[in-house]
C-alpha cells in the first residue's frame, strides 16, 4: 500500500461531494461553506517512531509539534486559525507529569497562535504515542490560495533557508533542530496575499522537501516546474548535512522534507523583496507549459541544462 495510491483513490471521489465543498480533499485544507462563509480545516497525525523519536524530542516538542504542523497548513491557504481540537492515545507506561508535559506544551502553542485548543480525547493503551490534531480556519478576507492556480510563466519562490531540516545546528544541547523548532509561516503568508493580491496564484507549505511539493503545484495546474540549483536557498543545516553523508547542499534544500516553509508561485510582473517580516523571499524557478510523460519539476544546473535529481527519488509525472 502507498500513500499516493490511497490519496489519489479518495481524489477521484471529489466531484461527488456536493455544493456546500468549497475545497475538495488534495489541497493543504479541506473548505466548507457555512452560511456561504469559507470554513477551512486539516487533521495531523505524529505517531512515535514514524514522525518523531523520544530519544531526540523532548515531550513539550513534540506537544508544540502536533500544533505547529497543522498551523503550516493554515499558512499555505494565507489563512488564519480558529481552534483547535487534538486526540491522542497514549502508552500505558507514562506518568502524569509526562502527560502534563505533552498537553501543556500543545496548549500553551496553541494559545500562542491564537488558536484555542477547545476539545478532544484521551485513551490509554499498550502501544506507542499518536497524536492527533485537527484545525479550523477561516480566510479572514485574504484568499484562501490554493495549490493549483499556477499560469505558465509564472514566477516560483520559496521562503526560508532550506534543508537539512532533521540536523542539529549550534551543538546538540543549545541547538535548534528545525523540525521541531520551526515557526508556521502564518503571519508571512498574509503579508504575501496582501501585497500581491491576485497576483499569488498558488501556495503549498514544503513538508516533503521542494522537488516534491513543487511537483504538486505543477500537476495540479498540469504545468512544468523549472527549479534552478544555484538559486536554492541552503540553510546552514544543509550545508552541514551535506559535510556529514557528502552530498552537495542544493540536493539537501530541494530533497529534505519538514523545510515548513511556503513555495508560491506568482504573475512574473509582480515584484517581491529579498526578505519579508525578517524572512528570506528567494525566487528559485518558473513555471511553463508540461511536455507530455515529462516530471512535473525539472531542475536546471547553472549551465541551465537539466540535471538528473532521479537519486532523491520522485515518482510524479505530469498527466
Ligand atoms: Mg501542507
Amino acid at each position: 500500500m502507498r500513500e499516493r495510491d490511497l490519496l489519489e483513490h479518495i481524489y477521484r471521489q471529489n466531484p461527488t461531494l456536493g455544493e456546500l465543498v468549497s475545497i475538495p480533499p488534495g489541497d493543504d485544507m479541506g473548505g466548507l461553506l457555512l452560511d456561504g462563509r469559507n470554513v477551512l480545516v486539516t487533521v495531523d497525525q505524529l505517531a512515535q517512531d514514524v514522525h518523531f523519536s523520544l530519544d531526540r524530542a523532548t515531550l513539550a516538542q513534540v506537544g508544540r509539534k502536533a500544533i505547529t504542523r497543522n498551523l503550516s497548513d493554515v499558512a499555505a491557504m494565507a489563512a488564519l486559525p480558529l481552534g483547535a481540537v487534538a486526540a491522542g492515545s497514549l502508552p500505558d507506561t507514562w506518568s502524569t507529569e509526562q502527560a502534563d508535559e505533552l498537553f501543556d506544551a500543545m496548549r500553551a502553542t496553541a494559545q500562542a497562535y491564537r488558536c484555542p485548543l477547545v476539545g478532544g480525547d484521551i485513551s490509554i493503551w499498550h502501544g506507542p504515542l499518536i497524536l492527533t490534531v485537527t484545525i479550523l480556519a477561516h480566510p479572514a478576507g485574504l484568499g484562501p490560495i490554493l495549490r493549483g492556480g499556477s499560469k505558465p510563466g509564472d514566477h516560483v519562490y520559496v521562503t526560508g533557508r532550506l534543508g537539512g531540516s532533521l540536523h542539529t545546528v549550534g551543538g546538540p544541547t543549545r541547538g535548534r533542530t528545525h523540525h521541531l523548532d520551526f515557526e508556521p509561516r502564518i503571519d508571512l503568508a498574509r503579508a504575501l496575499a496582501e501585497r500581491l493580491g491576485p497576483g499569488l496564484h498558488a501556495m503549498i507549505d514544503l513538508s516533503d522537501g521542494l522537488g516534491v511539493d513543487a511537483g504538486h503545484l505543477a500537476r495540479m495546474a498540469r504545468l512544468t516546474a523549472e527549479i534552478a540549483v544555484d538559486r536554492l536557498p541552503a540553510g546552514p543545516a544543509a550545508e552541514q548535512a551535506g559535510r556529514i553523508d557528502g552530498l552537495p547542499a542544493w540536493k539537501h534544500a530541494l530533497g529534505d522534507g519538514e523545510d515548513y516553509e511556503l513555495c508560491f508561485t506568482t504573475d512574473p510582473h509582480a515584484a517581491l523583496p529579498d526578505e519579508m517580516l525578517g524572512v528570506p523571499i528567494t525566487r528559485v524557478g518558473r513555471m511553463r507549459p508540461a511536455s507530455p510523460g515529462e516530471a512535473a519539476v525539472v531542475v536546471l544546473g547553472p549551465d541551465g541544462k537539466p540535471l538528473d535529481v532521479g537519486d532523491l527519488g520522485w515518482e510524479h509525472r505530469s498527466p
